[in-house]
């Protein structure tokens, strides 16, 4: 039996991310004069930009024009270059790689990340150099598109279908059940449990660290 590949988001599983993603979007809807509680951000990260800023303009009726919502885009973006440096790898990244290492299991990366945003946090995440990633550069369609995550299991010669999509946001596992994937959420995310589960995630971990020392349980 061949071993199935894993294929990983990035911002929120590997690299704990998400909250300087929150307080950029803070900043810059903020800068649109609108302020919501931070919370409303949190629950659309791994969104793709463009949509959360739509997701968040159709929740609260905010009417923005096209420019708007393309300024809050980029204030964002500014934001969370100026914040990347603080994020940190999450628990159990190091056991991980030592892990897929023993046991010669296939990865990849793939991200809805700016190609220069994902080279940072690959570093931060320890993701070992001949990896194979894929970044907006690769001209996907974003997730919840099953697309980023084909890409990867292409670039590494696997279907998507025999892979194990691990994330920490509902947007993951939706992705991977479109494409008839196993998904896996991992909570350093801040998404719950229950929600990842109700997305379709097969297990939850609290970390890739703590999956890492229950590959058992994934047929690994
Ligand atoms: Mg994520």
């Amino acid at each position: 039996m061949t071993q199935p590949a894993l294929i990983f988001d990035l911002d929120g599983t590997l690299v704990d991310s998400v909250y300087e993603h929150v307080v950029a979007w803070h900043i810059a809807f903020a800068s649109a004069g609108v302020t919501l509680p931070a919370f409303e951000y949190h629950k659309r990260i791994g969104m793709t930009g463009a949509m959360l800023v739509s997701a968040v303009s159709d929740a609260f009726d905010l009417n923005l024009s096209q420019d708007a919502k393309k300024a809050i885009e980029k204030r964002q973006s500014d934001a969370y270059h100026q914040r990347i440096d603080d994020a940190r790898a999450v628990p159990g990244v190091d056991l991980l790689w030592r892990t897929l290492a023993t046991r010669n299991i296939p990865c990849a990366i793939a991200t809805s990340a700016d190609p220069d945003d994902a080279e940072r946090l690959l570093k931060i995440a320890h993701v070992p150099e001949d990896t194979v990633v894929v970044t907006k550069r690769d001209e996907t369609e974003s997730k919840p598109s099953p697309e980023p995550f084909a890409r990867a299991a292409e670039k590494l010669g696997v279907k998507l279908r025999d892979s194990i999509v691990i994330g920490d946001a509902v947007w993951d596992m939706l992705s991977s059940r479109r494409a008839g994937a196993l998904g896996i959420g991992v909570l350093t995310g801040g998404y719950s449990r229950e929600e990842l589960v109700a997305a379709g995630a097969y297990r939850v971990y609290e970390n890739v660290g703590e999956m890492s020392r229950r590959f058992a349980e994934l047929g690994l």
